[in-house]
C-alpha cells in the first residue's frame, strides 16, 4: 500500500507525526484516512509527556480521563492497564481517540503546547483502544446486579456512556434506539474514511458485555411515552435523543431535486450504505458538480464522501473566513489535499432549477466581515450588487441540526428551551421531572461526542445518587421492568 511515511522524532518540541493514506489513493476509497501509531511511534511519542504534577490536560477532558497515568502505562509498555485506567472514565475510547476535538480539550492544556507541540492524546488514546480491540475487550465483571431498572432512550454517545457507567454500578439498563443499529451520529453521520462502523460496533459490543439490553427499531414517544416506561417498572430514565432534524436556508429553490440536507445525504452514505453500492444495492444520486453550504465537521464530512463518490469538483460555500470555521483544523487539511475547494464569504440566495425540477444553479451573495459582536464573532454582511451564480448539480446544505421533538411533545411537564431543547440542570443532568434526566445534544444543542459523553457522566451519576436515595426509602422490593 502507498501510504506518506512519517519520519522518527525530531526533539520533544515536535509530535511525532501520523501515517496517512496519500491523497490520491484515498479518494478513491472510504477506508479510514488516519492510520494510527505504531508500536515504536506511539512509544516515542508517549516518552514527551512530562507526566506533571498538576496536570492541565485532565481538567480539559469532558469525562476527566486520567492522561498523565495512562500514557505513563504506555511508556512502561503496559497497554491494558493504559487501557483499563482510560476505562475508568470512558468506555468508548477507540471512537474518541478518532473524532475528539482534542486540540480543543485535553491537548489544549499540555504544557508542552506552550513551546511546541503538545502531546498527541488522541492518537495515543486511539493506539491503546485499538490495541485492546486487536485482542478482544477485556471485560470487567460488574458486582452483584441491584435489581433496578434504567432506561435509556437513544443509543448515541450519550445514552452508551449513560448505560456503561450505570451497568458498571449494578443496574439492569435498557437502551431503547429508534433505528436498527446503536451509535447515534457514530453510525449514521460520521464516515467510515473518518470512523469505521467496526470500531463503533466493538465499543457498542463492550457496552452489550457490560449487562446493557439494547432494543432497536423502538421510536420512544410513539412505541411508550416517557410516563409509560415509568409505569413499567423503569425507576429512572435518561433521554439522549440527540439533535437530528435538519436546519434549511429556507430560501427560493430548496426543494428543487438535487438539493439535499446533509442528514439526508450522510444517512443514505453511511447508514444506508451507498457507500459500499454495487454491494449494497441503495446508491445516491449525485451530480458532477457539487456544492456543499456550511462551515463545520457535518459540512467537509459531506463534501469528502462526495469526492469519494465520484464528484468532479466539490466547493464548499461558506459564509465567513476560514479562520472562522467552526470544523477541525485536521479535517480541513484532509479536506485539501483531497481538493475541496473553499468558497469563503459567500451566502447562498437562492437556487435554480431546469425544466424538470432539478438544481442547476446556485445563486449567492459575496459577504465582508462586519463589525465584532459581543462574543467576539464577527458576522457577515452581504456586499449589495455582488450577486453571482455557480454551475451546480447537487447541493448539499449543512448549517445544523436541531433537537427531533418527538419526545418533548408526548412528555407532559418536560421543559424544553428555544429550538426543542430539554431544559436541564447543568450540576446533575435532571430535567422538569423527577427521575427523568437528559444529556448530549438534545439538552446543549449540538455539540461534540465528548460533550454528549461528560453529560452522560454526570447523569449517571445523579441517576444513581437518586436511586439510592430512593432506595433507602423502598419499603418493596425493586420492580421487573418490560
Ligand atoms: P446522537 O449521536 O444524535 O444519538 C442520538 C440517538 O438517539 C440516535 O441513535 C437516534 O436514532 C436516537 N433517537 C432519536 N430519537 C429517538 C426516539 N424518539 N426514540 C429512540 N431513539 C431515538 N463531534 C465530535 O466530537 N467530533 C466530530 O468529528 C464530529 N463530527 C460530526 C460529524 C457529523 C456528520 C455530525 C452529524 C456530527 C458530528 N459531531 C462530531 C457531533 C457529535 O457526533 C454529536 O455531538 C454527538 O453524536 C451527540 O451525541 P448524542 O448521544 O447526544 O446524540
Amino acid at each position: 500500500m502507498s501510504q506518506q511515511v512519517s519520519k522518527p522524532i525530531q526533539n520533544k518540541w515536535q509530535a511525532v507525526p501520523i501515517t496517512k493514506q496519500e491523497p490520491a489513493r484515498r479518494t478513491k476509497n472510504f477506508q479510514e484516512v488516519v492510520l494510527g501509531y505504531s508500536e515504536e511511534e506511539a512509544l516515542a511519542e508517549a516518552s514527551r509527556c512530562l507526566t506533571c504534577q498538576k496536570p492541565e490536560c485532565v481538567k480539559g477532558c469532558p469525562v476527566g480521563v486520567d492522561v498523565p497515568a495512562f500514557i505513563k502505562l504506555i511508556k512502561e509498555n503496559k497497554y491494558q492497564e493504559a487501557i483499563a485506567k482510560i476505562k475508568e472514565r470512558n468506555s468508548l475510547p477507540a471512537i474518541c481517540g478518532r473524532v475528539c476535538p482534542q486540540e480543543e480539550q485535553c491537548q489544549k492544556h499540555c504544557l508542552l503546547g506552550k513551546k511546541g507541540a503538545s502531546v498527541s492524546i488522541g492518537l495515543l488514546e486511539r493506539f491503546v483502544a485499538d490495541c485492546e480491540l486487536k485482542k478482544g475487550i477485556n471485560v470487567e465483571l460488574v458486582n452483584v446486579s441491584n435489581g433496578r431498572n434504567v432506561a435509556v432512550v437513544g443509543a448515541g454517545p450519550a445514552g452508551l456512556t449513560v448505560a456503561a457507567d450505570l451497568a458498571k454500578l449494578g443496574y439492569k439498563v435498557t437502551v431503547f434506539e429508534a433505528l436498527h443499529t446503536a451509535g447515534g451520529v457514530l453510525v449514521y453521520g460520521i464516515p467510515e474514511f473518518r470512523l469505521p462502523k467496526d470500531i463503533v460496533q466493538a465499543e457498542v459490543d463492550y457496552v452489550e458485555r457490560l449487562g446493557v439490553k439494547f432494543r432497536s427499531d423502538s421510536l420512544l414517544g410513539r412505541l411508550y411515552t416517557i410516563d409509560e416506561l415509568l409505569a413499567k417498572g423503569f425507576e429512572a430514565v435518561f433521554i439522549g435523543t440527540g439533535a437530528g432534524l435538519p436546519k434549511l436556508l429556507n430560501i427560493p429553490g430548496e426543494n428543487l431535486c438535487g438539493v439535499y440536507s446533509a442528514s439526508e445525504f450522510l444517512i443514505r452514505v453511511n447508514l444506508m450504505k451507498s457507500y459500499k453500492f454495487p454491494e449494497y444495492r441503495t446508491p445516491i444520486s449525485l451530480g458532477k458538480k457539487v456544492a456543499v453550504i456550511g462551515g463545520g465537521n457535518v459540512a467537509l464530512d459531506a463534501a469528502r464522501c462526495a469526492v469519494r463518490l465520484g464528484a468532479e469538483s466539490v466547493k464548499m460555500v461558506y459564509r465567513r473566513t476560514r479562520d472562522e470555521m467552526p470544523a477541525r483544523e485536521e479535517e480541513i487539511l484532509n479536506a485539501e489535499e483531497e481538493g475541496v475547494i473553499f468558497k469563503f464569504l459567500s451566502a447562498p440566495t437562492q437556487f435554480i432549477g431546469d425544466e424538470q425540477g432539478k438544481v442547476k444553479g446556485l445563486q449567492y451573495v459575496e459577504m465582508e466581515l462586519g463589525e465584532p459582536d459581543q462574543a467576539g464573532r464577527h458576522n457577515p454582511v452581504p456586499i449589495t450588487g455582488s450577486e453571482a451564480v455557480m454551475d451546480v448539480d447537487t447541493v448539499i446544505v449543512a448549517i445544523g441540526r436541531t433537537p427531533n421533538p418527538i419526545i418533548q411533545s408526548t412528555t407532559k411537564g418536560l421543559k424544553t428551551l428555544i429550538g426543542g431543547i430539554i431544559a436541564i440542570d447543568r450540576e446533575t443532568g435532571q430535567t422538569s421531572l423527577e427521575a427523568v434526566y437528559a444529556g448530549g445534544d438534545i439538552a446543549t444543542g449540538e455539540a461534540t461526542v465528548i460533550s454528549a459523553m461528560g453529560s452522560g457522566k454526570i447523569a449517571a451519576n445523579s441517576i444513581h445518587n437518586y436511586l439510592r436515595g430512593k432506595e433507602e426509602k423502598d419499603v418493596l422490593p425493586a420492580k421487573t421492568a418490560i
